[in-house]
């Protein structure tokens, strides 16, 4: 049930004569209160409440639910490697009306979180509005920073630049006209420094678009250009994929970072990264000409986040990567790619996260699925605890001619 904290607080300063202040008065409380209805936030609320005509929560409750997203279109952001790649024809797929995933019992607030106060409990919202929590979940992703990589914006915006990236549902269908309007040269495929959402993403779109040209007898020089020193963070996977650029003749650059895209001239500019090409190289630049470009941005997390008190050094939510719980405040949680859990930030990450964020935030709330728990439901239950995240994720790499690898791992 809803419970408005600020009418018993209005009542009670009516009897001890305290002036009625309306811009303190009546802030809705939810037991739990999501941040962000992406693929975390929708899948949560959705599993948790069961379905959205149910009256009982999966856990055997019937908590009062609140989520916060400004979007009024969700997208499942995966889709857009088959975009960029061709295999699938229309962005438009991947998009779905926000207010067809939210469960009718719970409260869309369609709007923008701009501060959390863990102290009071409570959230802001950008139109003015303040809603408490007895639970908060933080899911607000990964904030893509187009604009940190100078000229990419404008190179991306215009029509006839071979400049393309797939990280945005806006800009993914151009990659794949760009892909299909080659006709040979150098092609180019970055990866920049920081955290990158699936980070398998910058070189699958480089499998297939191989694949779209080898179709069509074109045998251009395709490049690799990365800030980071390897292909893949787990080795196994690394060598499988560093076999498989050979074959392609892929040539990898690493500790290249993309910084500068000039469309006119069609030139890129990389920072060479000492730490990966030797620190007597410190401060020198490569600019290539390219004619064709996949550009992976920067990300970061969500700027808001940053004076909530919620997040670690780098910006991400600072929780217990087994618990998902908050390392401070028991009653915050946080997963998916806002997190600073360290494994890869994908949606197969999600889906490993989100039974233990409903089983430990409802666990916080009292549920019933805590006193009576099915461990058989969890992949890894500590009993007398309570689930565990074990870091699971995993990364498809389409690697041509219908073949693919499924990179999957965990924190070990
Ligand atoms: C090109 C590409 C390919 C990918 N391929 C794969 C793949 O093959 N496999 C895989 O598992 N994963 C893949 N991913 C990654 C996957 O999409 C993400 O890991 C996943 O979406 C993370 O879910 P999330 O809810 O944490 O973030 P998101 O899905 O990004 O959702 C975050 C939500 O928070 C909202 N939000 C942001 N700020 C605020 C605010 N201030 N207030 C309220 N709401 C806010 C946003 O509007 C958004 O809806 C890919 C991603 C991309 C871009």
């Amino acid at each position: 049930t809803i419970m408005l904290r600020g009418v018993a607080r209005v009542s009670a300063r009516g009897i001890t004569g305290v002036r009625y202040n309306s811009s303190t008065a009546a802030n809705p409380t939810y037991d739990v209160v999501i941040v962000g209805g992406g693929s975390a936030g929708i899948s949560l609320l959705n599993n948790w409440m069961k379905h959205s005509t149910a009256s009982v929560d999966q856990s055997g409750d019937k908590f009062s639910f609140a989520i916060v997203e400004p979007s009024s279109k969700h997208y499942y952001q995966p889709l857009w490697t088959l975009v960029g790649g061709g295999v699938v024809s229309n962005a438009a797929d991947s998009e779905g009306d926000t207010k067809d995933l939210i469960p009718k019992r719970a409260k869309w607030f369609q709007d923008k979180v701009v501060a959390i106060d863990p102290n009071k409990n409570e959230v802001n919202l950008e139109k003015g509005e303040k809603i408490g929590y007895k639970a908060l979940v933080v899911a607000a992703g990964l904030q893509v920073n187009f604009d940190k990589i100078k000229g990419l914006p404008e190179a991306l915006e215009d029509p006839n630049s071979p400049v393309c990236s797939n990280y945005s549902y806006k800009y993914c269908q151009k990659t794949a006209t760009a892909v299909q309007n080659f006709t040979g040269g150098d092609a180019y495929f970055t990866f920049p420094t920081g955290p990158v959402k699936c980070a398998g993403a910058p070189q699958k779109i480089m499998y297939l678009a191989h694949d779209a040209w080898k179709k069509k007898n074109l045998s251009p020089n395709i490049y690799f250009n990365s800030a980071i020193g390897k292909m893949f963070a787990v080795d196994k996977y690394r060598e499988a994929l560093d076999k498989l650029c050979d074959e392609k003749g892929i040539v990898r650059n690493f500790g290249h970072n993309l910084v500068e895209v000039k469309a006119d001239e069609k030139k890129a500019v990389f920072q060479l990264v000492p730490d990966i090409v030797g620190k007597d190289r410190e401060g020198e630049t490569v600019t290539v000409d390219f004619d064709f470009l996949h550009a992976t941005p920067l990300m970061g997390p969500p700027d808001f986040l940053k004076e909530t008190g919620l997040v670690d050094a780098s910006g991400f939510v600072s929780v217990k990567k087994e618990t998902l719980q908050h390392t401070e405040f028991p009653n915050v949680f946080s997963f998916g790619d806002c997190s600073n859990v360290p494994t890869s930030k994908t949606a197969s990450a999600v889906a490993g996260q989100l039974g233990v964020v409903r089983y430990r935030a409802g666990k916080y709330l009292g549920s019933q699925e805590s006193a009576t728990p099915k461990t058989a439901d969890f992949a890894n239950f500590v009993e007398g605890d309570g689930p565990v995240y074990d870091g699971y994720s995993s990364c498809p790499l389409p690697v041509g001619q219908s073949k693919g690898i499924i990179a999957e791992f965990n924190f070990d």
